[in-house]
């Protein structure tokens, strides 16, 4: 009899999958709602933003690939940031039902603002039985995708749409002071100045305009799945108070539009490449108004063409390589001095005793000042953060365990590990933003210590040696 520990360990070959296709990729794809009801605490403010409406959706999504030795899982969450504890207990989950190891397996948020808490950030809180739905729909989402493995084809291709990519932190004019909530006046960038602003410069850091996009098609040769990679924080613009994925299903839907190929049982999802600093508005020029949702479909109608372009131009393997590697890595955490929470509590006594009462704020140096006592009193000194590498043929995907700045990605390009390289953020962890060491001397809302950015300042170069570390792993 088979216990159930021997099938966990029971070689690959003993799936279902016949001899013959041994060198035959199999490939399933599926979606699993994860929509909060409404009332849930939406992320991506710093105050307390409450679902009263849904817009679209939201959806963890997986692509399962088998090449007959070896599986591997990507899974992309409509979420804003989901913390290492969900992403642990959703892996161990799909350890345990399906054979694929969490250093197979990748599961990584969007980043949609428009979306519930899944951890404490800022003032949102998420709710636990929200949390743990939530983590049984990440593992149903691959267990699906499995019970759809089929024979399919695979290619990938990267084009080059910078259009809609903005550095949107700006470095400041010599001289100006710049205000941040713990009173320094230190900072020499600015994120989002706003239009025409007199005091800044110009952008304080490059994009990366790679468009990544990985096709996975059946043997009858309609998609499976698309997945596609590129660098842009989020696009906004949603309403008020409203559940949204945001840009990244309506990138799918647009490019199957575009290419004339009906939607139906195709899985598209999109990845966000190393985008912490950067999103889609140009300070330099006038604002334009857009209705809600405007500026997403806009978006999206800038990169299908060039998804398209490259879609046509992919060569498709019958079979590829594919491996995994994970590593925890020991990063140092700003914690606060107990001069900076004496200062932090004596502002918070100042706040209107109402927001005090209900803890919480809507001054913004009342906010940092809460954020500076929970880290004061709950952070360790160090944390262990995830960092991966996923092969798929002479494709690699590095992972960053946060909102990682696009300079990371741009690093790990460089040294060309693989030919092709797509790297995800807020993977397998959430540990906020992830500035380069230049980032934090420069300041700026993205280095500004809170729960979503602690992290050491050389936190970025250690996380660019372990992803390319992970990388040659499997190289
Ligand atoms: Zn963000």
């Amino acid at each position: 009899m088979l216990t159930r520990r021997a099938l966990i360990a029971a070689p690959l070959a003993a799936r279902s999958i016949r001899a013959s296709d041994a060198r035959r990729l199999h490939a399933g794809a599926a979606t699993a709602n994860v929509t909060p009801a409404l009332g849930a605490s939406l992320a991506g403010g710093m105050t307390n933003n409450v679902a009263k409406d849904v817009h679209d959706e939201l959806h963890a999504k997986a692509l399962v690939l088998d090449n007959g030795t070896a599986r591997v899982a990507i899974i992309l969450v409509d979420s804003c940031a989901i913390p290492r504890e969900i992403i642990d207990s959703a892996k161990a989950r799909i350890a345990a039902e399906t054979q694929i190891p969490a250093s197979h397996t990748l599961v990584a948020a969007t980043h949609s603002h428009s979306a519930p808490a899944a951890t404490h950030l800022f003032q949102s809180k998420p709710d636990p039985k929200y949390i743990d739905f939530l983590t049984h729909r990440i593992a149903d989402s691959a267990r699906l995708a499995i019970a759809r493995l089929r024979p399919a084809q695979i290619g990938w291709g990267v084009g080059h749409e910078p259009r809609a990519l903005f550095n949107r932190r700006w470095h400041t004019k010599p001289g100006y002071v710049n205000d941040d909530p713990f009173g320094k006046g230190t900072d020499t960038a600015r994120m989002n100045p706003g239009y025409g602003n007199p005091n800044v410069i110009k952008p304080a850091g490059p994009i990366d305009p790679d468009l990544g996009l990985l096709v996975v098609q059946g043997t009858d040769g309609r998609p499976i799945a698309l997945m596609g990679n590129y660098a842009l924080h989020y696009v906004g613009g949603v309403g008020g108070g409203t559940i949204s994925a945001d840009y990244f299903p309506v990138w799918g839907q647009t490019l199957l539009r575009v290419a004339g190929v009906s939607a139906h049982g195709v899985v598209t999802m999109m990845s966000n490449a190393c985008s912490g600093n950067i999103n889609g508005v140009d300070y330099s020029k006038p604002p334009e108004k857009q209705p809600p949702y405007g500026q997403i479909e806009r978006t999206c109608a800038l990169l299908a063409p060039e998804c398209l372009r490259v879609w046509r131009g992919i060569q498709l393997q019958d079979w590829v390589e594919l491996a995994g590697s994970i590593e925890d890595l020991d990063l140092g955490v700003r914690l606060p001095s107990a001069a900076d929470v004496e200062q932090a509590k004596k502002w918070l006594d100042e706040a209107p005793g109402k927001e005090r009462a209900a803890d919480h704020y809507t001054n913004r140096r009342h906010i940092y000042a809460r954020e500076t006592v929970i880290l004061g009193r709950e952070y360790p000194k160090t944390k262990k953060v995830a960092v991966q590498g996923l092969r798929i043929g002479a494709l690699g995907i590095p992972t960053f365990p946060g909102e990682a700045f696009t300079e990371l990605g741009l690093a790990v390009k460089k040294e060309k590990v693989f030919p092709t390289v797509m790297p995800v953020e807020l993977a397998n962890s959430y540990n906020g933003y992830i500035p380069t060491v230049e980032g934090h001397q420069q300041g700026g809302y993205e280095t500004w210590r809170a729960k979503s950015s602690y992290l050491e300042v050389e936190a970025a170069p250690k996380l660019v040696a372990a992803a390319l570390r992970r990388l040659r792993a499997i190289a």
